[in-house]
């Protein structure tokens, strides 16, 4: 079956962007969101708006969904008229939002019960990636779903990694944010240490750059905290589920961490204080704020873009 015809639900931040990846590439692509506004931008580019989910399933094959929480990818998917109630054995749903991996593999043998397939795809690397296209894709499903998504995968992002069973993309993309969000914490800390010492911060963020303390957060993450927009595109309210997600996968697992707990504390503390929807690099104000200090620097980024050429997805050979 050719999948001509594509159905997205969820455009915010991030999914705005993927969505606008697979509108580029030539596919029918049908647009559904609670809050018809994030949709305006690809109306004007071409997505076509369709008011119900059961709408956007009848005309869709592959249905994508990139949403804020599992309890929500449960409600669009479980409720009256929703994923599940549509689906047949025409279709396959993708999962793209960072979630619960047990929410997801109870969800995906429901959408087989219906005859459809499922499949995992949480995507890192942020907005900036999301936009240009060379985002990270982590997959998890039958091999056979993967084969079937690939060339829709490949036109949304760059590096593709097929991780096996259901669950286990799910599980690495919460691994990777929690070492992301203790990258991000840790650099507020680094930083005020030179700041206080006296170091300029514009050598400091290069001097990091350039040795053993760099990382992909330093490289892209801390020019919008020396900027002071902070305006990274992924909010609280989301690295919080993250680091609760991983929380949970570690204690299932019995294993003793002391780090997750401690930043997951900070984080929901950076929460309550700066609001739900302020963005995760804000974490860094609370040291900013106790110091009555700021780590503002010249000429840096309010927003980051990817100055790497588009590059066509490609499957991740681990054969070598
Ligand atoms: P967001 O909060 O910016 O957007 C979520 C969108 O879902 C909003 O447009 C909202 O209106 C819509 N929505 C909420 N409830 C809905 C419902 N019941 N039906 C239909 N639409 C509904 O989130 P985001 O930043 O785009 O992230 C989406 C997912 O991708 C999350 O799981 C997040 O963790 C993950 N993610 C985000 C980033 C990032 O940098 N922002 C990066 C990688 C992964």
């Amino acid at each position: 079956m050719k999948d001509n015809n594509i159905g997205f639900i969820g455009l915010g931040n991030v999914g705005s962007k993927l969505a606008k990846n697979i509108l580029k590439s030539n596919y029918n692509l049908f647009i559904y969101d609670i809050n018809k506004n994030s949709a305006k931008n690809l109306i004007n580019n071409g997505a076509i708006w369709v008011d119900s989910i059961s709408n956007l399933i009848n005309k869709s094959t592959i249905i994508i969904t990139c949403l804020p929480s599992p309890k929500i990818v449960s409600e669009v998917l479980q409720k009256k008229n929703g994923v599940i109630d549509n689906i047949n054995s025409n279709h396959l749903w993708i999962e793209m939002s960072t979630t619960d991996e047990n929410e997801m593999i109870k969800l995906s043998k429901k959408v087989e019960l219906k005859g459809a397939n499922a499949l995992e795809a949480p995507v890192t690397g942020g907005q900036h990636k999301a936009e240009s296209g060379n985002i990270s894709i982590f997959v998890g499903g039958k091999r056979k779903n993967f084969n079937r998504a690939f060339p829709l995968l490949s036109k949304i992002g760059y590096q593709i990694l097929y991780c096996g069973k259901m669950g286990s993309a799910s599980t690495l993309k919460v691994v990777t944010n929690y070492l992301a969000s203790i990258n991000l914490l840790s650099i507020g800390e680094a930083l005020m240490v030179c700041k206080k010492y006296g170091i300029d911060l514009k050598k400091a963020y290069h001097g990091i750059r350039i040795s053993s303390g760099n990382s992909f957060v330093h490289e892209t993450e801390t020019q919008l905290i020396l900027n002071g927009s902070y305006d990274v595109g992924f909010t609280m309210d989301l690295v919080c589920k993250d680091l609760g997600l991983f929380n949970k996968i570690s204690k299932n697992l019995n294993i003793p961490t002391k780090i997750s707990p401690l930043l997951f504390k900070i984080f929901k503390i950076g929460k309550k204080k700066f609001g739900d929807r302020s963005f995760s690099t804000s974490i860094v104000k609370l040291l900013e704020d106790e110091c009555k200090l700021n780590l503002r620097s010249k000429n840096f980024p309010s927003q980051l873009k990817d100055n790497d050429a588009r590059k066509k997805g490609i499957e991740v050979n681990l054969k070598n």
